[in-house]
């Protein structure tokens, strides 16, 4: 109570910039948020550095979403106030990792399954996708893994971070067609195809049988496979994204997921505000009406608590 958080976002987001904010507001803190860099004053030439060591003096705790890969850590190095990475580029998203992990886990719970030596598919453009580069890391901490990585040619998982799980143990398929690699998956990791982040590249290549849609899990998957997506899903013509036929069908995992980014983000902050041994004896009910399931569209099992 009482801290401020700074949620700096140069870069396109809802989820991410949303529930940050949200977490810090339902744990008691205030929220300055600043959006593209128009309105902020890199538009002007500030440096990462300058901005960084302004805004320290400013609030408690900062995130920051920034399109280069490595801004987020250099942001970072001139603060001694915690920095949250909240998407840098095509280099990492850890707190979205988390939060899948946490959905992987809490989906698990239910089927009555572990993490350790479970499929995990991951689907779409795994090089430039952030979500999948932290995913791949923070899964590889488990035991036995078998991971299988779709995608085209060109959009690959970057070599570094397949040599990382096969050198930590983990079995690695690496496929370029939907169709066969899919089967006995445990989860269903779909990702966007991040057109934003591919000047002068050709997007015609990606082939429409990447497209998730009711036939696809009906061929490819089995009834009790969690189908994840860290969204936006890309709804646009052609797109070959997560496809809405999917929705209302138990397995798609999708707004569990966003669900979930509460809870994870607001356990991260008092963990590093170093006050998360107060937040037991702070909690309180919401005297308001909540309520019990959110969407029309979600599974009965699907419980906020
Ligand atoms: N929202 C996720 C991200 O910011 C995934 C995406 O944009 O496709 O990385």
């Amino acid at each position: 109570e009482g801290a401020v958080l700074g949620n700096l976002f140069f870069e396109p987001s809802t989820r991410t910039r949303v529930s940050f904010g949200a977490a810090f507001c339902r744990l008691g803190g205030a929220v300055c948020d600043t959006t593209g860099f128009t309105f902020s004053s890199m538009a002007k030439g500030e440096s990462i550095a300058d901005t960084s060591r302004v805004v320290s003096g400013y609030v408690d705790a900062i995130v920051v979403r920034h399109p280069d890969q490595g801004s987020v850590a250099e942001f970072a190095r001139h603060t001694h106030l915690p920095v949250i990475n909240g998407g840098d580029g095509t280099g990492e998203h850890p707190t979205q990792a988390l939060l899948d992990l946490y959905t992987i886990r809490r989906e698990f719970a239910r089927l009555g399954k572990g993490v350790d030596g479970a499929r995990v598919a991951m689907v779409g453009d795994l090089r430039h996708g952030r979500t999948v580069h932290s995913l791949i890391r923070l899964l590889s901490l488990y035991k036995g893994m078998r991971f299988q990585l779709v995608a085209p040619r060109s959009l690959e998982m970057p070599p570094a971070l397949v040599e990382a799980a096969l050198a930590a143990g983990h079995e690695v398929e690496q496929v370029t067609s939907l169709a066969d690699s899919l089967r006995g998956a445990d989860v269903l990791y779909a990702t966007r195809i991040q057109k934003e982040r591919m000047s002068g590249e050709s997007m015609e290549a990606y082939p429409a049988d990447f497209r998730i849609d009711r036939r696809a899990l009906a061929a490819l998957c089995r009834p009790d496979t969690v189908v994840m997506h860290p969204l936006p899903r890309d709804g646009t013509p052609g797109a070959n994204d997560l496809s809405t036929d999917l929705d209302g069908d138990p397995r798609l995992a999708i707004f569990r997921q966003t669900d979930n980014g509460i809870p994870v983000r607001m356990a991260v902050f008092p963990v590093l505000l170093g006050v998360d041994h107060l937040v037991g004896r702070d909690l309180r009910d919401a005297p308001w009406i909540a309520p019990g399931r959110l969407g029309p569209g979600d599974a009965p099992f699907h419980r906020i608590d």
